[in-house]
């Protein structure tokens, strides 16, 4: 998982909540509110969608797939089924993916994870998502073991269906198509490069499984 540095709410879309609010007096929620069946809801939902995906440097927030408008949806990381009260609060949105969504076993991601939480769960955009779990040059995901967020993490792989095939043969090719598979044999001075340039945006997006592949190289390094 990659680190999402969240910025501030989009003023558009605070103005849009003060404005229900003084129209209604009572506070929007997400699903009857916001997300209306209408034109205008589908326009509200997309013109938050495109910021989210902006700020993700176009990633999935869990996954790290590439995400467009076409293939990402709006996840609220505490479900607004259960978290009614902070279904509207910027900083529990976030663009995922649709995982390949054939059949279950294949779903990944926010349709995979629905309604579970955990109050343990962490959040993407807290830095801990990036020391809590490890990718394998095989593109599978671990949870790092001994540490407090163990438990937490293989659980969040379960319910968010991180080791599913499809990320694993995704992230594996990511993997191999890296400076990781590279016949040169690096200084490590390099391969840091390599590591800060796959932890960073490079024209505000992110390489997909960019952390998979930092996990790799890391392993490179001789010290
Ligand atoms: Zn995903």
């Amino acid at each position: 998982m990659k680190r999402i540095n969240k910025g501030d709410s989009p003023e558009w879309f605070e103005a849009w909540k003060q404005d229900f609010k003084s129209e209604n007096g009572r506070e929007a929620h997400y699903k009857n509110d916001f997300s209306t069946n209408d034109r205008d809801g589908k326009m509200r939902r997309q013109r938050l969608r495109k910021q989210l995906i902006k700020e993700q440097g176009n990633i999935c927030c869990y996954c790290m797939k590439r995400v467009f408008l076409n293939n990402s949806h709006i996840e609220h990381f505490w479900p607004k089924t259960f978290f009614p009260q902070i279904d509207l609060e910027y900083k529990n949105m976030f663009a995922s993916c649709n995982g390949e969504g054939i059949t279950d076993s294949d779903g990944h991601c926010g349709h995979k994870k629905e309604d579970w939480w955990d109050e343990e769960m962490i959040s993407p955009a807290k830095t801990e998502v990036e020391r809590m779990f490890k990718y394998s040059i095989d593109g599978k995901i671990h949870s790092v073991p001994r540490k407090p967020t163990t438990n937490i993490a293989q659980k969040m792989i379960t319910q968010m269906g991180l080791d599913n095939y499809h990320l694993i043969r995704n992230r594996r090719n990511a993997i191999e198509s890296s400076e990781v598979y590279d016949e040169e044999r690096y200084s490590d001075e390099n391969i840091r490069d390599f590591i800060d340039y796959y932890s960073n945006k490079d024209n505000d997006s992110y390489i997909p499984y960019c952390m998979a592949i930092v996990d790799c190289l890391r392993d490179c390094l001789s010290e």
